[in-house]
């Protein structure tokens, strides 16, 4: 199938952007790397009547450290995410979880702006984002706001972007002395999305977490950063604590059904991962016999 068809500006300011999306209002859909805009389009899931491609704007891109926060601009691709050494060196959790994106082929089209914007909640990058502490900025016809990212995501494949906004740029604190991360998601094949995901970022120091964000994905209608973590953070943590971790991120999950799994497969997952990340980030393989009761 074919989209239907559509009129198109490909404008090269985020100020002649916010114009047409204010004069097009819903009847606009901003076109960034295409890899999930045109195959809805193509099966006619969605049909805008005007496409505002952001692809030309050049102060979209790019990415700068000032004063211990990453600035990175919303057109960079996933391929720049994982070759880039600020990455690496700053945020390396969003590069390993970036080469679990998709294939080469999308991941040289694709970008984060449009990822998060996107929304789905079995992506890899929103999940980033909560368990690192991203602010998202957009720019509106009233100007610029900046959203954290646990409050930007609100539904599936729904963000707290008006479609008279654009998401400009995300903020990321760089990771300091003693910081650690785990990634890993459960797919059918690598480069699939999700059947389950966790992306976590934590400071420990003699053997205790003085700080653990967990950024599950595919768990829910949207990223979670689950509040189990508590109970893991300046304590010694014992098979004990890790079970009543384990049980009140049970409570937070609302997993979905879908043709890759049951919520209560989700479930098991989720609890799964949450053990093999404390363990792996500790360094005490015994930590976590196994299966999740
Ligand atoms: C076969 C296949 C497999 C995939 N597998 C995965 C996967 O495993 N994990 C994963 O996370 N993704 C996956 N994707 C999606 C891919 O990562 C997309 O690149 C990403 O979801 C959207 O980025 P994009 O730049 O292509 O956005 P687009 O497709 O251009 O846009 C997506 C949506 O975001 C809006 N938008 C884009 N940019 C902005 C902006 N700056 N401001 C406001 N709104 C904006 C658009 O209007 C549209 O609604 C897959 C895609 C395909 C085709």
């Amino acid at each position: 199938m074919k989209a239907s068809a559509f009129a198109y500006a490909r404008p090269t300011s985020v100020a002649s952007a916010l114009e047409l999306l204010v004069a097009y209002g819903d009847k606009a859909k901003v076109l960034s790397g295409g890899q999930s805009l045109m195959p809805a389009m193509n099966l006619r899931l969605i049909s805008p009547e005007f496409i505002v491609d952001i692809g030309e704007i050049t102060e979209l891109r790019g990415m700068v450290v000032k004063d211990s926060v990453l600035t990175i601009g919303a057109l960079t691709r996933h391929v720049d995410l994982l070759r880039s050494p600020e990455i690496a060196a700053h945020v390396p959790l969003l590069r390993d979880a970036t080469s679990h994106v998709a294939h080469p082929a999308i991941r040289n089209r694709g970008t984060l702006g449009g990822s998060l914007a996107h929304a789905d909640p079995a992506s890899e990058l929103p999940a980033c984002m909560v368990a690192l502490g991203a602010t998202i900025i957009v720019r509106g016809p009233c100007g610029e706001r900046r959203i954290l990212a646990q409050e930007f995501f609100t539904g599936i494949y729904e963000t707290a972007l008006s479609s008279q906004e654009l998401l400009v740029a995300v903020e990321l604190p760089v990771v300091g002395k003693n910081s650690a991360h785990f990634f890993h998601e459960f797919s059918r094949r690598h480069g699939d999305y999700a059947i389950v995901g966790l992306a976590a970022q934590a400071v420990i120091n003699h053997g205790q977490f003085d700080d653990l964000r967990l950024g599950f994905f595919a768990v829910g209608n949207r990223p979670l950063l689950a509040e189990a973590a508590g109970r893991l953070v300046n304590v010694a943590v014992t098979p004990e604590v890790l079970i009543s971790a384990s049980a009140a991120l049970s409570e937070e999950l609302d997993p979905q059904e879908d043709q890759q799994a049951t919520p209560a497969m989700r479930r098991y997952l989720a609890k799964l991962l949450l053990g093999r990340c404390v363990s792996t980030l500790l360094s005490r393989p015994g930590l976590y016999a196994g299966a999740p009761s």
